[in-house]
Formats: structure tokens, sequence, C-alpha cells
């Protein structure tokens, strides 16, 4: 595909040609298919990915874990070769295991990404089709509205309004009016004036269009200057990289005792190369190094638990975020309520009408007084019913779906859908149901404009004109909107001057339906005598002639009701946010208990309008109903609810929504009504549109972050209680209670599964009970250093003690002392992870309820009875048998500090105490 010249040189009745597409029905499945052979991924090259080789031998950068190499390698030369092999098998062993974390972890979060690539509207087979922007190939015919991502370089061959952003290209950052038009000129036309091509990555702000790919992937504009895209996001958390910079500190701790270790015990006379081997394999043990990857694993895996219920998370540090969230401001239509629209009332010249039929099916009647009334036979009706039916872009498609019958028996139903707009799909089914006979009243006329609905104007226009050459402007929008734009109304069927009279009987029946949760929309038109394109919608949706108002109805969502309860226990307010009317978002706020034992508080687009920052600061705190709002308040609205100290959770479909979105600490976007502008944006997508999904992603940020707690606690308290055990046997002059290789076991086989389990731990059940934790609360915070600390003592002494006592009884047998010691610091880690399960105490938890922690404790003990009793094993780790009364001295050891510290935990807690504290 090389034209002769450049693309937007090319007249549109080349461009088939040239192409070998056809404009209406785009390319065929098999061609596309062999286009996709021809030229690719459309895809910039992305920065080289860390090969796998490098993520493992980074395994083994750790500067402890060369020293240890070295220090291992040097007592190989000194004959110790058993010790030597056992000791870099275990390096090894445990190197393999981050590097299957990490490459697991890497996996997960990649996969992610996938699932946020944008996807494009595009004609195949004369098909629209949703197609992943990789896959578009040149030939292919797309479709724009406000919000997308540009996904390919394509020539314009229809473009009505359409606005395009090119700063990620140009640099300018004022929107461009694009057109269809060929340019003529000869020689080099900057890119900025190439108004009929749209280009990749460049973004739709306004109006509507359609293209034929003409360039993809690295052939693009932006291609061409992007050589390489580095798409690497910041990946780590505030936690992470918190967590990396403790590590640090700990590096410098365990180096100093580890010093301390090894010249206490040369003083005490033991031998040089043991007490190095030993202090370094100490350091290496002690130092959590693995930790920042376990949080990393615990995280992914978060992230795959909260795909699997609907939410999609796109930047990671959010996930901390969200267990943080104290306000959520959700959109009304679609989120909270089912977005199934259905008309069921209907009012102009002072006549109100109920219509009856539920969904999208065709299939009722107009009744008004109880009297069935046809189209035909009321010129107002017929007027809504044909501004309804033209001003609309949606389209009605009827399916069979498999229903069960009383009888349990199965049988074929039509269903009826809408491919577009819910709001104007009801519509149509209300023109299809006043019309089934008269169809033929409604002329056929041909679109001539459109001015698409925007949340600001909150009203759409299409011009038509009629085969006789008339044409005619039809609007449809929020009733006030319309109101203030009209100067005349259509009454019983005359055309009559809008007076303060029509305008006050308009409101009250548009209250009158709002305050039974109807979304009421409003109808006008006029005439247009000399009519141009391109005119301006401020210009063009004036005196208008108003003609009457539609009701629908949309229910809540079951599952809100019961999220936004679950939300208030969990001490988080909910904030519905709406360009609807204000009676109508209360109703539907009052049905979904958003008021539940407070005053309902509804604020108003224009009311915020009036206020200065400071007072909508002091205002937000009251209010949990924005009605009529534009996109530019919820910014305001995020920013107040910050100042007040919140942590907002907010979210949002149209382009306009993506400056609020990006200011809230969450920014979520929709899945299914979303644009690509807001999910960019956004650092969470709702597969399924849903609040109930929002709440259940705060559920799952909480409970990572419990669990991160959790290992955190294990594995720093099994470290403290390594270190101190070594610590005070140098102190105390005694023999070493643990050889290296016992500490590097224990490093390997106690520390790592069992914390692995507690990554994936089921919560306490009370996760949603208590108030959102402060966003800036230490993750030591709320007693896990002291816990960290005693626990690692209690351990540590435990051990020692076990030591000294079977050292006392038996003093010419250091080995069966030392077994007795690793015996008793294993079994005291696999006793305590129990305790790290539980905020409260160990006894608060069924310990079998998490079946991975089990299975590890499991192991990780078979293991250690392995190293101790299996004949082979003994020599390598220098252990020996030990009795049933050694066991007895183990477990008792082995169980107090979990046993103290659990009794701690049920005195405390039978005070009850407010843990959480709202900031
Ligand atoms: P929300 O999504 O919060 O319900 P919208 O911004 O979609 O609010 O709608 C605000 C108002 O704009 C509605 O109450 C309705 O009067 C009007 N409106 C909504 N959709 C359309 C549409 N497709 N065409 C014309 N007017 C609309
Ligand atoms: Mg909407």
């Amino acid at each position: 595909m090389k034209p002769n010249k450049p693309w937007y040189q090319v007249p549109l009745a080349e461009l088939p040609k040239m192409t070998g597409s056809d404009v209406q029905n785009g390319l065929t499945q098999e061609e596309a298919a062999a286009r996709r052979q021809e030229y690719g991924k459309n895809q910039l090259a992305e920065a080289k990915r860390i090969p796998l080789y490098v993520v493992f031998m980074n395994q083994f950068k750790d500067f402890m874990v060369g020293v240890l190499v070295v220090a291992t390698i040097l007592s190989f030369f000194l004959g110790e070769y058993l010790d030597a092999i056992t000791i870099i098998a275990i390096i090894f062993i445990n190197g393999v295991l981050g590097f299957i974390q990490e490459a697991k972890a890497e996996k997960s979060l990649s996969a992610l990404k996938d699932m946020a690539a944008p996807m494009a509207r595009v004609i195949r087979n004369g098909d629209l089709d949703l197609v992943p922007a990789p896959l578009l190939v040149p030939g292919d015919i797309v479709l724009f509205e406000a919000g997308d991502r540009v996904p390919a370089d394509v020539r314009l061959v229809n473009a009505n309004r359409l606005e395009m952003e090119e700063s990620a290209l140009t640099g300018e950052s004022l929107p461009v009016m694009k057109t269809a038009k060929v340019i003529e000129s000869e020689g080099q036309v900057p890119l900025g004036d190439q108004k009929n091509l749209a280009f990749m990555g460049t973004m739709v702000t306004g109006g509507t269009g359609k293209g034929i790919v003409v360039q993809t992937g690295m052939s693009t504009e932006i291609g061409k200057i992007a050589h390489l895209m580095n798409q690497a996001e910041t990946l780590e958390t505030p936690l992470q990289i918190k967590l990396e910079q403790m590590g640090k500190t700990l590096v410098w701790i365990a180096l100093l005792l580890t010093v301390f270790v090894i010249v206490a015990g040369v003083w005490h006379g033991q031998d040089l190369m043991t007490m190095f081997l030993a202090g370094v394999s100490l350091a290496v043990a002690a130092i959590p190094e693995g930790l920042p990857a376990i949080v990393t694993v615990a995280l992914a895996l978060g992230v795959q638990r909260m795909i699997k219920r609907n939410a999609i998370v796109r930047k990671l540090p959010s996930v901390e975020t969200l267990g943080c969230a104290s306000v959520i401001c959700s959109d009304k239509t679609g989120t909270l309520t089912e977005n199934k629209m259905t008309v069921t009332h209907l009012w102009h010249s002072g006549k109100s009408f109920d219509v009856t039929g539920s969904g999208y099916e065709p299939n009722g009647e107009i009744k008004c007084q109880g009297k069935v009334i046809k189209a035909t036979a009321d010129s107002g009706l017929s007027q809504i019913c044909q501004i309804a039916e033209k001003c609309n872009n949606a389209k009605l498609v009827s399916g069979q779906q498999r229903e069960r019958t009383m009888l349990l028996l199965s049988k074929n139903v039509p269903t009826w859908n809408v491919i577009g707009d819910p709001t104007e799909g009801a519509l149509l089914t209300l023109a299809y149901k006043a019309l089934k006979e008269g169809k033929k009243q409604n002329e056929p006329t041909i679109r001539i404009d459109e001015l698409p609905f925007d949340s600001d104007r909150k009203m759409m226009s299409v011009v038509e004109q009629a085969p006789s050459g008339e044409v005619e402007l039809l609007t449809k929008g929020a009733v006030e909107a319309l109101l203030r734009r009209s100067s005349h109304i259509y009454w019983q069927g005359e055309i009559v001057p809008l007076t303060n009279a029509h305008c006050s009987t308009v409101a009250k029946h548009t209250e009158e339906m709002a305050g039974g949760a109807l979304r009421v929309l409003g109808f006008a038109y006029k005439t247009l005598k000399d009519y141009t394109t391109g005119e301006e919608p401020s210009v063009l949706e004036t005196d208008l002639v108003f003609v009457g108002m539609v009701g629908m109805i949309d229910p809540p969502r079951k599952e809100i009701k019961p999220a936004i309860e679950l939300c208030r226990q969990a001490g988080i307010k909910t904030v519905m946010i709406t360009g609807d009317h204000k009676i109508t978002a209360e109703a539907i706020g009052r049905q979904i208990g958003l008021f539940q034992g407070v005053n309902s508080h509804v604020l108003e687009g224009a009311t915020i309008d009036e206020m200065t920052e400071e007072e909508l600061i002091s205002t937000v705190d009251k209010v949990y109903v924005y009605a009529r709002v534009s996109p530019e308040h919820k910014l305001r609205i995020v920013k107040a609810l910050q100042s007040c100290g919140h942590i907002v959770a907010m979210t949002g479909d149209g382009v306009n929504d993506a400056p609020a979105i990006k200011a809230a600490d969450i920014g979520i976007a929709m899945g299914i009504t979303g644009t690509d502008v807001t999910k960019e944006a956004a650092s969470l997508v709702l597969r399924d549109d849903n609040f109930a999904t929002i709440v259940s992603a705060v559920e799952e940020g909480r409970n990572i972050y419990d669990n991160i707690r959790k290992f955190i606690r294990y594995l720093l308290a099994s470290n403290v209680g390594e270190i101190l055990v070594m610590f005070f046997a140098m102190l105390m002059g005694l023999p070493l209670p643990l050889l290296p290789i016992q500490i590097l076991w224990v490093n390997l086989v106690t520390d790592g599964l069992p914390a692995m389990a507690l990554g994936v731990d089921p919560s306490e059940g009370d996760t949603m009970r208590h108030k959102p934790r402060n966003k800036h609360e230490n993750i030591f915070g709320r007693g896990l250093g002291w816990k960290i600390i005693s626990r690692g003592l209690l351990i540590g002494l435990m051990t020692l003690g076990a030591f000294v006592l079977a050292y006392h009884e038996n003093p010419n047998d250091l080995t069966h002392a030392q077994t007795v010691a690793f015996a008793t610091l294993v079994m005291a880690q696999l006793i305590h992870v129990f305790d790290c399960r539980s905020e409260r105490s160990v006894f608060h938890r069924n310990p079998f309820s998490n079946k991975f922690l089990v299975w590890a404790v499991l192991s990780s003990l078979a293991l250690m009875l392995v190293v101790i009793y299996w004949d082979v094993m003994q020599p390598i780790f220098k252990t020996t048998s030990l009795s049933l009364r050694d066991w007895a001295l183990i477990f008792v050891a082995a169980g107090i500090p979990t046993f103290v510290a659990g009794m701690g935990g049920v005195l405390r807690s039978s005070q009850p105490k407010e843990v959480y504290k709202l900031n």
C-alpha cells in the first residue's frame, strides 16, 4: 500500500483503490488476517524486556550472598567439601525460588497490561466490531468518537465536528478541527496542518468521524519519532519502596550484629573460619532480601483476585490506596443503576400518558386516563415519538434467549437489546410502541448534521432533511436546558409563545416524574430556513419549540443496597454524582439506602458554581448527592474532599471526566461505557461498570495490605529470633547453638513457604467492619513493630533456653544440643506463623482455615524431620536423632512464645478498643 503521493493529497474517490478496502463494508476477516501477516502488529516497539537470565542472576547479586559464596568457596579449599556444596546448593535453590516468584508476578502483571489495551471500533465484513488496537491493519475502517485514542494513522473519509488533541505528536495542546477534504497543496504540509489525517496516539476530544487506516505500528508518524516507547511505568508501590529502604537499614544492623557474633565467638575460642561462615550465614538469613519480592507476589495475586471480581488494576500503587479509601464518589446511571431504561410516562400540552410494557421489547401501549392512544390520533405525541426516533443513534436488536418455564422446560423467548446509549434505546422502544401501526407517518428523512450529546449542554440535536427539502432541527435533553433555549411551546396542536405559566407547569410535571425516580428527558424542535453545516450548537440550539417530556425508569442494581451498607460499616461514605435531575437523583438515593441515618443533602452543579473553594470544603462532608453536575464540578468535588482529609475514589466515563479521575486518589473508569482517555487516566477499571465491584476492590485492597502485614510480621520476627539466639549465645560464651547450614536451612525452608501462604491468607472476617486505614500509617504501625520484637525475642530466648538445657544435660554431645536448638527454632516459627494470622490473638482464628498454610507448615515439618532423622542428611546437617523426651522439651519451648502472646491478645481484646482511627 504505497501511494504515489502523501495520503493527505489522495482524493476520497481514489482511496478504495489505493487501500484495497471498501469504505462501507471494510476488509473481510480473511483479508485482515492476511494483512496482519504482511504488516505485523500495530504496535510501537517496546523497550526491551529484562531477559530471564538477568532476572535469575539478579537473585544472587545481593552483597551478603556474594560474601557467603566467597566464604563457602574458601571453606571448600580448606577441606569442608560437604558444607561448601550444601551451602551452595541452598543458595541456588533459594535463587531459583526467588526467580520463580518474580517471573510469576511479572507474568500476571503483564497480562494485566494486555487486558487494559484499548479497543478500536472497526468495520469488517460490513459489521461493526471491537478489535484490540494492536490487531488493526492498513485498510481497516475505524470509527471515532470523543474520548477515543486514535489507534493508527488514519485517512479520514468522514468528519463531523471531529476535533483532535495532537500534543502527543505536535506538542500543540489546542484541539485541531479535522476534515475529510483532500489537501491539494503541492509540497510538504506540516503534520499539524494535515487536517484529513488522524494520527496514532492523538486523542479525539469532540465530534465523530470515520476513516481508513493507512499506516500501522512503527510506520506511523508517532512510530517514526518514538523509536522506542518506554512503557516502563513505575510498578513499585510506596510500600515496596519503603520496604526496600528498610531493607538497607536492616543490612547494617545485621552486619553489626554479625561482626559482633564473629568477634565474640573468636574471643571465646571458636575457630575463625567456622565463626566467619556462621556470621555470614546469619547475615544472609537475617536480612529479609526476599521481602520486596514476596510483597510483589502478594500484590500480583491480589490483583488476580480483583480481576476475578471484575476490577482491573491499572496502576499497582492503587492497590494500597484502595484500602485507605474513605469516600467513594460514584456515577449514578449504569454504576448504581442497571442502565436498562424503560419509558413509563409521557407528558405534553397538560396531558399525562402512561406507557405499558417493559424492557426494550417494542410491545406495549400508550394510555391516557386508561384509554389507549395511537400516535396518529395525537399530534403532540407523534411529534415526541418522531424526535425520539430520529434524534437517536441507538439500535434495537432482537435475539433469542432460553428461559425456564414453570414446568422446568426451557423454551426460546425473544429478547430485545440496545446497541448504543440505553436512554436512546428506551426512546426507540417508545417510538415503536406508538408508531406500530402508523409507521408510515414518520416521514423518511436524511440526517445532514448531528450535534452530539455532551454532559455540559445536556442535550443532543440532529438536523434532518425531508424529501420536500424542508430542514428541521430535532433536539432532546434535560428539560431545564431545553426550556432555556426555547421561545415557543407546542400546546394542544398549536405553536404558541412560551410563557412563565407554561414553564412552571412543565417544571411541576418534571418534578412529579423525577420524584418517582424517573429519568426525565424533554423534546423540542425547530424548522431551519437557510441551513449551513458546521454551525455551533450555541447558535443552532436556540429559539426552539418545546414539545413535552418522557420519564423513564432505570432500576437500581440489586447488589447496590448491600454494597452501600457494607461501605457504611467499613467507614466509607458513598456519594452519588450525576448529571440527572436533583429530584430523580434523590429518589434513587433513597431507594439504594444512601441516606441511612443522615439528612439527604443534595447539591446542584449550579450551586457549586456560586460557591468559593472554602464554602465547598465546608459543605462536602454533608453532601450525599450531587445533581446536574458537569465534569468540571467533579474536579472541584474531588479537591474539596481531599482538603477535608479524605482519600477519594471517583468514577467517570466521559472524556471530560479524565481530570477528576486523575486528581482522585483512586480514579475509576468504566470498562463498558468508558472512553479510552478515562481508562488511561484511571487506576482501576470496572469490567462490569458496577459500584459493587468498587466495594469488592476496596475489600481486596484492605485484605492484601493485611496479608502483607502478616508475612512481614512472620519473616521479621523469625529473623529477630535467629539473630538473638546467636547473639545471646556468643554474649554468654556458649558454643554455637546453630551451625551455618542449619541457619540457611531455616531461612530457606521454614521462612519461605509459610510466608508465601500468609500472602494468600483469607481475611479475618472483619475486613469491612472497621474504618479505613490512615494513608500515612506506617506498615509497622498499630502494634506490628512491637509484635515483631516481642515475639522474636521470645523465640530467641526459648531456643537458647532449650539449647542450654540440652547442653547442660549432655555437655559432651554438642550435636545433640544443636539439633534440639534447631528443632526448637523451626517449631517455634511454625507455631508462631499461626499467631501472625490475626491482629488480635492466635485464638481468634481457626488454624485450618488457610489450607495453603497448613500444607506449608506440614511440609516444612516433614523436611525438618528428614534432616533430623534420615541418616543420609545427618552428616550433612550435623544433626542427630532426638528422643521423645527431647521433643517434650522442644514442644514446650517452641509453644511458649505464641501461647504467651496469644493470652496477652485475649486479655487485651476483652476490653474493646478502636484499633483504626480516621485521620
Ligand atoms: P448521568 O450519567 O449521571 O445519569 P448524564 O450526563 O448522562 O447523567 O445525563 C444528564 C442529563 O442529560 C439527563 O438527565 C438527560 O436529561 C440528558 N441526557 C442524557 N442522555 C442524553 C442523550 N443521549 N440525549 C440527550 N439528552 C440526554
Ligand atoms: Mg450518562
